[in-house]
């Protein structure tokens, strides 16, 4: 039988002889519960993002790195989606604390090397201030990852926006065993600034949203999705296919196999910054 790399799913001596033994780096899975249109469960997020998780883990396995995986953060950033039956959400100061409460609570048992798996672009602006903010206030890193980064060159090249539940979402969803209805698929707010103006708010010709935007741009707030998609589909969702997942996962693992080892054999955390004592040259009184 494979060897369980599920935190929770250890019992408490089982996690104590693993540590004995020695880890390389734990991930965190990090998704949501929101709508992904009429076409995928509101899991999709988790499902993604943990999915990834044991297949790195898996790899990494192979090159004697090992790996534990924490309990997914289900409950997350989905304000935007609260016109959708089923959609949760948490506050976004909520959320900040609950990934610092369990990054301590991983602290406090000794399992360091956190790495964040983020499968929700929702969650992107306030995970970066929280890795930065855990960092500033107790001097421990954890790297923050997020599948269309790991894979932004084969992502990049997806025609049309990658923005929600559309093809490159549907896609990784199929690939990784997702229960995906592609007769329920469909194209929506493709133009996202159009759905916008079309329905009355503010935009700007500069706006950017896609998780692949590259060049000028300026941040513009989420938007309520009902407000711009009937469906909740932003993109299009009929073009998704399990071959462009499947390339989607084999460049995503690899490359999280790379941090796993990376952050390992790399330097152990210096003091948190905000109690290191100024350099001399700057001493204050
Ligand atoms: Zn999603």
């Amino acid at each position: 039988m494979a060897q369980e790399r599920f935190l929770e799913k250890l019992t408490w001596s089982e996690v104590a002889d693993r540590m004995h033994a020695g880890i390389d780096a734990v991930l965190l899975p990090i998704g949501t519960t929101e709508q992904h249109g009429r076409h995928m469960p509101l899991d999709t997020d988790c499902v993604i993002a943990r999915a990834l998780c044991e297949r790195a883990a898996q790899a990494a396995a192979e090159e004697n790195l090992e790996v534990l995986i924490a309990p997914t953060l289900n409950v997350t950033l989905s304000w935007y989606h609260m016109q959708f039956p089923g959609s949760l959400r948490l506050r976004t100061d909520t959320f900040l604390h609950v990934f610092e409460e369990v990054c301590e609570s991983l602290h406090h048992h000794g399992l360091g090397n956190l790495i964040a798996v983020n499968g929700h672009g929702g969650n992107v602006a306030a995970l970066t201030v929280a890795v930065n903010r855990y960092y500033e206030t107790t001097g421990r890193r954890v790297f923050l990852l997020q599948w269309w980064e790991l894979a932004a060159d084969v992502v990049g090249a997806i025609e049309g926006p990658v923005i929600h539940a559309e093809e490159a979402e549907t896609s990784l969803a199929m690939a990784l065993g997702q229960r995906v209805m592609m007769e329920h698929a469909a194209r929506d707010a493709y133009d996202r600034g159009a759905a916008v103006r079309e329905a009355g708010f503010p935009w700007t010709s500069l706006g950017k949203y896609g998780l692949t935007h590259r060049g000028p741009g300026v941040v513009v707030p989420m938007d309520m999705l009902a407000d711009i998609s009937e469906s909740g589909v932003v993109g299009d969702a009929r073009r998704a296919k399990l071959e462009t997942g499947q390339q989607i996962v084999e460049t995503v693992v690899p490359r999280m196999v790379q941090v796993v080892r990376d952050m390992s054999s790399s330097g152990s955390s210096p003091p948190a910054p905000e109690t290191r004592e100024a350099s001399p040259a700057g001493a204050a009184p």
